[in-house]
């Protein structure tokens, strides 16, 4: 079974003015498309993985063979990222979290804001290609990590909650190196309803 890119569920224009639509239709069609395309082409002749889950062939990323892991690491990783990420958007989003999200996110760091800071700073410092991500160990820990290129908390047995996308394709055309700017708009269009199903799935 083959990886299929996932559909956005909101239409291109719909994070603006946040995430511009150019941005979003490069990001989805033509990036994380090509990610499917090289996870897809490195699994064809090894019909064992091919079959499992992007989630367990990430976390089971030690038992690939050399002469895959890496184009796996990179291309299974980034399509698991980038469609975690469309989800946990949306037009109209943003806020804050409530229920037992909420409940978590003050015990382990403090307040809302302390969280929001930690996660932009670990986003903002990543250097180079990379993601800032909230994660849930199977413990219940909730643990703030910037990670680089594509590589995916599944590989650490982490289950990942929020990502934001640093690498440049996602947001150089509107915000060019102020990276920084970007990251504040968007905590504009997080969707905490998706945050939170994927807080209680992972319990
Ligand atoms: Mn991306």
């Amino acid at each position: 079974m083959a990886y299929e890119l996932p559909p956005l569920p909101y239409d291109y224009n719909a994070l603006e003015p946040h995430i511009d639509e150019q941005t979003m239709r490069i990001h989805h069609d033509k990036h994380h498309n090509a990610y499917v395309t090289k996870a897809n082409d490195a699994l064809k002749d090894h019909a064992d993985f091919a079959k499992l889950s992007v989630e367990d062939l990430l976390r089971g990323i030690d038992k690939l063979p050399d002469s895959i892991r890496t184009a796996l690491r990179n291309n299974a990783g980034g399509h698991s990222n980038h469609s975690i990420f469309w989800k946990i958007m949306k037009p109209g989003g943003g806020g804050k979290p409530s229920g037992d999200l909420a409940k978590a996110i003050d015990s382990t760091f403090g307040s809302f804001d302390a969280f929001k800071e930690k996660l932009t700073a670990a986003a903002a410092g990543q250097f180079g290609s990379g993601w800032g991500w909230l994660t849930v160990d199977k413990g219940g820990k909730l643990q703030v990590a910037g990670y680089p290129n594509q590589d995916s908390p599944y590989m650490q047995n982490l289950t990942p909650l929020v990502g934001v996308d640093v690498w440049e394709h996602a947001y150089y055309l509107k915000y060019q190196n102020r990276r920084p700017d970007y990251l504040n708009a968007w905590w504009n269009v997080i969707n905490w309803d998706e945050v939170a199903k994927r807080f209680a799935a992972a319990k």
